[in-house]
């Protein structure tokens, strides 16, 4: 019996597609597919209009709800804008992860974790000022009970974040990483210096994440007085580091995302760094707002829509997910293309305009559907 058969839609390349979902996984994906009507329970019928593709991931949100400084709801960050999959960035560490793992499996989005490598999270703005709350025992605890629910770990390093620390805490979590966990990736926020960007990066290792790339910031990777991106940050994104957006309310620059674009430099991944403030008050907003942001630089649908689910799945290991394969979870976002001219603002209070955008009008999790009033 299939649960819901999903025909006459279309892939972001316009080609015809239609899924049948069996059990929360993808049963089947053809160009048109037959079955007998007795042997189906739901059609859902987008009669050649709408687009799907594998679920969007969002790979940099704040949503444990019981944090002052960043704090959200998964639907809030995920399903009401089409997002499937959220991986929360560092918001808790060891010693409250477990609270927001129990409150995270309550909500329809799909929600993972990235560890703070210090051990309360994001509860105060300098949470690597005091190397004692990181902790490899804590860790190594919050790993074995959460390990479904950790995919990674998150060090937050710029000025406010470390004190006097320097470049330490970093060299601490990449001892625990590799020591440990070299299958989980290290995301790290980069921003003002201390520490310099230089350094930050080359203490990092292929398949770490760089979150926050195109931040507008004088320790960030573009020169300013050249108009080119420095030579370090070409280095390293060549050897294996994921540059990820994390556009946020400081660090998305169009000046700093367009010069790279020119040179040949694109983020790997697409992520908002979305949180409740950000969200109501912009310059973030939600999840479509940030695609429509690459989608002016420069960066095609297509490749938009790969940054958002193949690539994060394969960043973070998300098995299952990322694609529209026969066996997958059925995790599905529906969307429109729709023509309207809106203004984009970064976080510089740059401004762009966009003629396009991506409307997100169902989602489905795990073969569950959730219509989307975006
Ligand atoms: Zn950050
Ligand atoms: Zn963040």
């Amino acid at each position: 019996m299939i649960d819901l058969l999903i025909k006459n839609a279309k892939t972001i390349d316009g080609k015809r597609i239609e899924i049948a979902v069996q059990s929360g996984k993808i049963h089947e994906v053809g160009a048109t597919m037959t079955y007998d009507a007795a042997d189906v329970s739901e059609e859902l019928d987008l009669g050649g209009d709408s687009y799907i593709s594998a679920g969007w991931i969002d790979g940099h949100v704040h949503c444990f709800e019981k944090m002052d400084l960043y704090y959200d709801y998964p639907d809030k960050v995920g399903i009401d804008s089409g997002v499937t999959t959220v991986i929360d960035a560092g918001t808790t560490g060891a010693e409250n992860v477990g609270e927001f793992h129990d409150l995270a499996k309550a909500a329809k989005t799909n929600v993972f974790a990235l560890l703070n490598i210090s051990k309360w999270g994001i509860v105060e703005q300098d949470e690597l000022a005091d190397l004692s709350k990181i902790q490899r025992d804590l860790i190594e605890e919050a790993l074995a009970k959460y390990g479904d629910f950790i995919i990674g770990f998150k060090a937050r390093m710029s000025k406010t974040v470390i004190g006097d620390n320097g470049i330490i805490p970093l060299e601490m979590a990449k001892d625990i990483q590799a020591q440990h966990f070299k299958e989980l990736p290290l995301m790290v926020h980069i921003g003002s210096a201390p520490p310099v960007l230089e350094e930050t990066l080359s203490l990092l290792t292929a398949g770490d994440i760089v979150t926050h790339c195109f931040n507008g910031k004088d320790n960030g990777i573009l020169d300013r007085s050249r108009g080119q991106i420095k030579a370090f940050a070409w280095e390293h994104y060549r050897r294996g580091l994921v540059f990820d957006i994390g556009h946020g309310t400081a660090s998305f620059d169009f000046d700093v995302t367009e010069t790279a674009f020119s040179e040949g430099m694109k983020a790997h991944m697409i992520s908002t760094d979305i949180y409740s403030r950000n969200r109501l008050d912009g310059p973030v907003f939600n999840f479509p707002t940030t695609l429509a942001k690459l989608h002016v630089v420069g960066y095609s649908w297509s490749e938009i829509i790969e940054k958002v689910t193949l690539v994060p799945a394969e960043v973070f290991k998300l098995e299952g997910k990322g694609q529209l394969v026969a066996g997958y979870d059925a995790d599905v976002t529906i969307f429109d293309r729709v023509e309207s001219t809106q203004t984009l603002v970064d976080s510089q209070g740059n401004e762009r305009q966009a003629n396009e955008w991506l409307q997100p009008v169902k989602a489905i999790v795990g073969g569950k559907q959730y219509d989307i009033n975006l």
